[in-house]
Formats: structure tokens, C-alpha cells, sequence
């Protein structure tokens, strides 16, 4: 090696779009797609592509970047414990980041919901999520436990045993046999939905298919029911008022934990800290992942009650938890969540969530509410949707405010709106404006196949 440096070699944005297209796999998205939206920069809620456009990220990466790109908190976070210690893994010892951050989350969830274990992302996170809660039960004497339940629309994320939980004909395809143990109970939802009228409050089928289930399957076998507040994947469909309350009344029923998934709409995504504190419920399991960090590094949470951890306690000999990675509780990942938790609390940023969320969930209904081809907006705090009639119609729309400079984006039919939690208002209204402009274009102009 000579000591000539030689400066990084610039690619163009033809170049990057190539070189994607010949080596880079994308989740859910077909081999052999050109995508020619590759991002290189990023400054509060925008990014920049490699061709220097701008766009609002009116989806937060993939629900993630919740307090925008280039933070300087973050970045000084990050930058500092770098320096100080990249990580130690939490095997006969352990770190300064990961204990300080385990104890935040106590402080923030408050009793009973103390401990901690970390893993790298949201899939891993419920997955271990599952392996507690039927070791807990085993380690209290029922190892017959372990069923888990989920709802039929429920995302839970995509390892094998994720895949299982999730009961999407996507996820399953050509790639089983799937472990068992996994079964599913209806969605509670309107049976008006089909023709896209309102449905708050709808309880059909409600909590009840729940316990219907766990009698079904015998108690005695059940280890866990888990849920999101909010079903995210599943088309953005908040839960119905009191659906989580029953549940956590059926789950102590019948000895059941109640795993809660906040991995989308945890830490000020819908307008509060946590989705489920709406319903005034506490789970026995809830998993975090995204927000906790703004995505600025891979990082998740698993955070359980006492009662939960404690059957962990148990002969050494026995491992106690017998659960983790290497990279469990990176001090990187750590430093940063514990930055990220302070400035939602600290710069308000909740609180702007909130009153962000409001301003576009109301602004979605009453600008697209009715317009054709719009079957329904829904959607809480920053985490919003707008249904439309057919799959080419959400993604013309999608384009058309991609080409006016908004990156929203749509599953099926369903396309979702969730800019960062530190949005302005003149923000949430360039969002809506495309939004708008989008639709009566997609009308004008419907596709011709
Ligand atoms: N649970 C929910 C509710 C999610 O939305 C996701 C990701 N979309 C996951 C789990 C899986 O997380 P990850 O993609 O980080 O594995």
C-alpha cells in the first residue's frame, strides 16, 4: 500500500440503479425489478435520491425513522459511544449502555413491566417474545403450554417461526413445513367493512373468538396470545374500542399471557408513548423495534413483567434464560435508544405526534373521505391509511405523489401514510395535497388495464 489516498469513487445514479438491479435483494419486492428510487442522503423528513430529488418521507423509512434523518442528538449518541466502547456482549458481563437503557424502559413502562432483553429487530424480537413465554410456562410447570395465538391479520415478521404466527398466504408459500405450536383467531372487524362504512367500536367477531379459541385448543395448552393495538401489515386497522381490554380480561382468565407487538406503533406513533396505554391495559410481554432507535441502528426490544422474568431465576445449571445473540444489547443500538427516548420526551415530541396525527388523520377524511375510488381513511396518531377501490389505483396514486415529491407507499389496495413523529404542519399538508392532487388524477387518467 502506498500512502496515496484515492478519493471514493462517485457513482451515478444510472450506475447505483444498475448495480442494484443486478445484485441487491429487496424484501417482498420481485428479483429482476429495477428500482430506480435510491436514496443517499437524508435531512429531517426528507431524503434525497441519487438523481439529488428530494421527497418527504411520508412513511418514516418503513415506519422507523421517527425522528427524521441527521438528527444531531442521535448522530452525537451514536458518534460518542463509538468512541467509548462499540459494544461487550452480555455474557459474564455487561455494558454501560445496555443497563442504562433496560432501566429506562423500566422507568417509562413502570411496574410490573421491568426487564429487559434486547435483540436486533422486530421478527427476533417476538420471536423470542414466543420462546419466553413457553419456557416461563415450562419453568413453572406446565411445559404443556405452547400454543401461541395470533390474529388472522395480524404481521409478526418473517423468521420461520414468525412466518408460522403469521397467518399471510404470502409469508407460507414454498416455504414450509412451518413449526407448529401457531394458531389463529378472527380479526375483530365490522362486518360493514366490505362496503367501506366506518366501524369504530365494531366488535364482530370480537374478543369472544379469542376465548372460543383458547377453549377450542384446551387452556391448559395455551401459552400466549399476542396482538398489535394497531394492525400494521393488516391494512392499518386500529383495533376496535375495548377489543384489548376484553382480551386481557380473557387472557388472566384462563392463565394466558397477553405478548403485546408496539414494534409499528410503539414510542409516540399513534399520538401516545404506547398504543395499548389507550386502553388502560399493562401486558405480560411487549416487543419494541423501529422507533426505539429512529432506525438509526438495528435494535429491539423484548420488555416483560417481574413475575415474567423472575421464573428465569431459576438453577444456573439450567442456563436460566435460554435466549440471545451476540449482539443482544449493542451498545451502539443501546446509546442510541436511550438518546431517542429522551428527545421524545424532552423535545415534545409525542405531544407533536399527536397533534400531527390529528391534523392528518382529519385532513385524509374530510379532503379524500368520498372521492372515487377511496373506500375508506382510517388511521390513528401518524399511523394512517386510505383504502382504495383496486390495487392499480393505490399504486397510480402512489406515483403521483412520488412524482410531486411525497414517498408513501401501498400494500394491496391499501396505501399508508406515517411521516415521521416530527413533522410540521405545513409538512402534513404537502402530504395530504399530493395525496389529494393523486387521487383526482388516478380518476382522470385510470389505468388502461
Ligand atoms: N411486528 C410488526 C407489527 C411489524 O410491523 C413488523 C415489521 N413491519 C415486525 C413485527 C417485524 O419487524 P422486522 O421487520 O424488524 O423484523
Amino acid at each position: 500500500m502506498t500512502g496515496t489516498s484515492v478519493a471514493p469513487r462517485v457513482h451515478t445514479g444510472e450506475e447505483l440503479a444498475e448495480l442494484d438491479h443486478r445484485h441487491l435483494l429487496h424484501p417482498f419486492t420481485p428479483v429482476g425489478v429495477s428500482e430506480q428510487l435510491v436514496i443517499v442522503s437524508g435531512q429531517g423528513c426528507e431524503v434525497t435520491d441519487s438523481h439529488g430529488r428530494s421527497y418527504l418521507d411520508g412513511r418514516s423509512g418503513q415506519y422507523n425513522a421517527t425522528l427524521g434523518y441527521g438528527h444531531p442528538r442521535v448522530l452525537a449518541a451514536l458518534r460518542e459511544q463509538s468512541e467509548k466502547l462499540m459494544t461487550y456482549a452480555l455474557l459474564g458481563a455487561s455494558n454501560e449502555a445496555a443497563v442504562l437503557l433496560a432501566a429506562k424502559l423500566a422507568e417509562l413502562y413502570g411496574e410490573p413491566l421491568t426487564h429487559s432483553l434486547f435483540c436486533n429487530s422486530g421478527s427476533e424480537a417476538n420471536e423470542a417474545a414466543v420462546r419466553i413465554v413457553r419456557m416461563y410456562h415450562a419453568m413453572r410447570g406446565q411445559p404443556e403450554r405452547t400454543t401461541v395465538l395470533s390474529l388472522a391479520e395480524g404481521y409478526h415478521g418473517t423468521t420461520i417461526a414468525m412466518s408460522a404466527m403469521t397467518a399471510s398466504p404470502l409469508l407460507w408459500a414454498g416455504c414450509g413445513p412451518l413449526p407448529g405450536g401457531f394458531a389463529h383467531v378472527p380479526t375483530p372487524r365490522c362486518a360493514a367493512c366490505a362496503t367501506g362504512a366506518a366501524h369504530d367500536g365494531c366488535v364482530v367477531p370480537g374478543p369472544e373468538a379469542l376465548e372460543e379459541a383458547i377453549l377450542a385448543h384446551g387452556a391448559e395448552r395455551v401459552a400466549a396470545f399476542i396482538v398489535e393495538p394497531v394492525l400494521g401489515v393488516g391494512g392499518i386497522r386500529p383495533l376496535p374500542e375495548g377489543y384489548l381490554r376484553a382480551v386481557r380480561e380473557i387472557c388472566d382468565r384462563h392463565g394466558v399471557l397477553l405478548i403485546l407487538d408496539e414494534i409499528t406503533t410503539g414510542l409516540g406513533r399513534t399520538g401516545v408513548w404506547f398504543a395499548h396505554q389507550r386502553e388502560g391495559i399493562r401486558p405480560d410481554v411487549i416487543t419494541t423495534a423501529k422507533g426505539l432507535t429512529s432506525g438509526y441502528v438495528p435494535f429491539a426490544a423484548v420488555t416483560m413483567t417481574s413475575t415474567v422474568a423472575e421464573a428465569f431465576a431459576g438453577d444456573p445449571m439450567l442456563g436460566g434464560l435460554r435466549h440471545g445473540h451476540t449482539t443482544s444489547g449493542h451498545a451502539l443500538g443501546a446509546a442510541v435508544a436511550l438518546t431517542v427516548l429522551d428527545v421524545l420526551d424532552t423535545d415534545g415530541v409525542v405531544a407533536n405526534a399527536a397533534a400531527a396525527g390529528e391534523r392528518l388523520c382529519g385532513q385524509l377524511a374530510q379532503r379524500l373521505g368520498g372521492l372515487p375510488g377511496v373506500r375508506e381513511v382510517r388511521g390513528v396518531g401518524l399511523l394512517a391509511a386510505v383504502e382504495f377501490d383496486s390495487f392499480m389505483r393505490a399504486a397510480q396514486v402512489v406515483g403521483a405523489c412520488r412524482a410531486a415529491g411525497v414517498i408513501v407507499r401501498c400494500e394491496g389496495t391499501v396505501l399508508s401514510v406515517a411521516p415521521p413523529l416530527v413533522v410540521t404542519a405545513e409538512q402534513v399538508d404537502r402530504i395530504v395535497d399530493a395525496l389529494y392532487a393523486g387521487v383526482l388524477a388516478a380518476d382522470a387518467a385510470p389505468p388502461t388495464q
